[in-house]
């Protein structure tokens, strides 16, 4: 008897077929008998159309009362699921964040699982329940309910599989596994065996949101497998582990994060202390900032650019607004029609001429590069909006055109 963990995703539980096809896989499993502790996200566009609903009555709403309202998502399919499980005759129990013992940070939208309490799930699995977890949610020390961030199931069904030592935590989506570009979108992306969690948390903060980074990043430190895989299929998925099976692979994915603007501070006094003064301003305020670049001063003076999440651009233009003539900068300019490509890949530690090989791609369609970033394993640029797609593919049809 094993205890598994398994995360379906909102295509998943879209519709009435869709939870009982879902209903069918777990009690598959519990039929074998293991423990089962499922974790669901909102149905389909859910918590899009709940995000909007707020919109209507308060775009300013409390990140408190949004909160609440998103949490409902989870909650309905959490239900829904239970109710299609027990109509098979199964017995099963589904509980909200709070009850399964999810334990949050108070920042609302975005809160970090402190801890999970996970008796509560214990005691119904040891009543031979299958337990559904409204996934995406928790408490803070002050009895409100959080969210955890766009995506955060996935999050959620690692840490309750770390915390109960689980033996498999599977993650359930809409397509098969993980795939060296975005399979949607690049129809010759190929669907990689294994990856590791180094490419893998990589590739996810690189906007493939087929994980969520946090749950690639709580995997790995507590060191749970997970397998992502189609509620569809049947078929095998991606197994996310310590090290890739697939050997000495040099570049492992390409993926494109639309969600970034770029800031530049113009005219900057070139002396000591600026990149300091700018930057903790911003992060005093919670902003992160990725790229970053700064010309070479001339006159006197020098530029800096850097890219932030495009949701934070307004609170750090205004944070920057405010400094500027503090600063002496001659101004602050904006722009957040850019999209973020990056190429990921163990392999290109070891093999210098990755980046002249992405750069020749992009030049071969005549995508221009603004920005350029790069870490032992991985190799950012940002490009034009409009030649994000081009961008993706050109470097996937380089890399990946005689694999296979
Ligand atoms: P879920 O609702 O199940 O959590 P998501 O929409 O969050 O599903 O994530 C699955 C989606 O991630 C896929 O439909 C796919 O379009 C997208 N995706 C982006 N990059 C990749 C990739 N490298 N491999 C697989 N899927 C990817
Ligand atoms: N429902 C949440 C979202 O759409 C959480 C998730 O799907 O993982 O972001
Ligand atoms: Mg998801």
């Amino acid at each position: 008897m094993a205890l598994i963990v398994q995360k379906f995703g909102g295509t998943s539980v879209k519709d009435a077929e869709r939870i009982n096809n879902v209903a069918n896989i777990v009690t598959a499993v519990y039929r074998e008998g293991n423990d089962v502790v499922v974790v669901v996200s909102a149905q389909g566009d859910t918590t899009d159309d709940l995000t909007e609903k707020a919109q209507e009555i308060n775009p300013k709403a409390s990140k408190r009362e949004v909160d609440v309202l998103l949490s409902a998502g989870e909650q309905i399919s959490a239900a829904l699921l239970s109710m299609a499980i027990e109509k098979m005759g199964y017995p099963v129990v589904s509980l909200l964040g709070w009850q399964a013992g999810f334990e949050t940070t108070s920042d609302h939208g975005n809160a970090r699982i402190k801890r999970v309490n996970a008796d509560r799930i214990r005691k119904e699995l040891d009543q031979h329940r299958i337990v559904v977890v409204a996934g995406f949610q928790g408490v803070n020390r002050y009895g409100d309910i959080t969210t955890i961030g766009r995506g955060g199931s996935d999050t959620s069904a690692v840490a309750i599989a770390a915390t109960m030592h689980a033996d498999l935590c599977q993650i359930y989506t809409d397509v098969d596994g993980v795939y060296t570009a975005d399979p949607r979108k690049i129809p010759g992306a190929v669907k990689l065996p294994s990856i590791s969690y180094d490419e893998m948390l990589e590739l996810a903060t690189l906007g493939a949101q087929v994980l969520h980074n946090r749950s690639v990043e709580m995997a790995k430190k507590y060191n749970i497998e997970l397998e992502v895989l189609s509620s569809l299929t049947g078929e095998r998925g991606t197994i996310v582990k310590e090290t890739s099976s697939v050997e000495k692979m040099l570049i492992t994915g390409v993926a494109k994060d639309d969600n970034i603007a770029r800031i530049s501070i113009i005219g900057v006094p070139d002396k000591p202390g600026l990149a300091f003064k700018i930057f903790s301003k911003l992060a005093s305020k919670g902003i992160n900032v990725d790229i970053i670049l700064q010309s070479i001063g001339r006159n006197g003076t020098k530029d800096i650019s850097f890219t932030v999440e495009k949701n934070k651009l307004e609170e750090a233009l205004e944070q920057l607004q405010s400094y500027e003539e503090t600063w002496g900068a001659s101004g602050v300019v904006s722009d957040d029609n850019v999209t973020k490509v990056s190429v990921v890949g163990a392999g290109m530690e070891s093999h210098p001429g990755v980046a002249a090989e992405m750069f020749e791609a992009l030049y071969s369609r005549n995508v221009n590069i603004q920005m350029i970033a790069t870490s032992e394993i991985k190799i950012s640029v940002l490009v034009n909006k409009a030649d994000g797609e081009r961008a993706v593919e050109a470097i996937h049809d380089k890399f990946f055109a005689n694999y296979n």
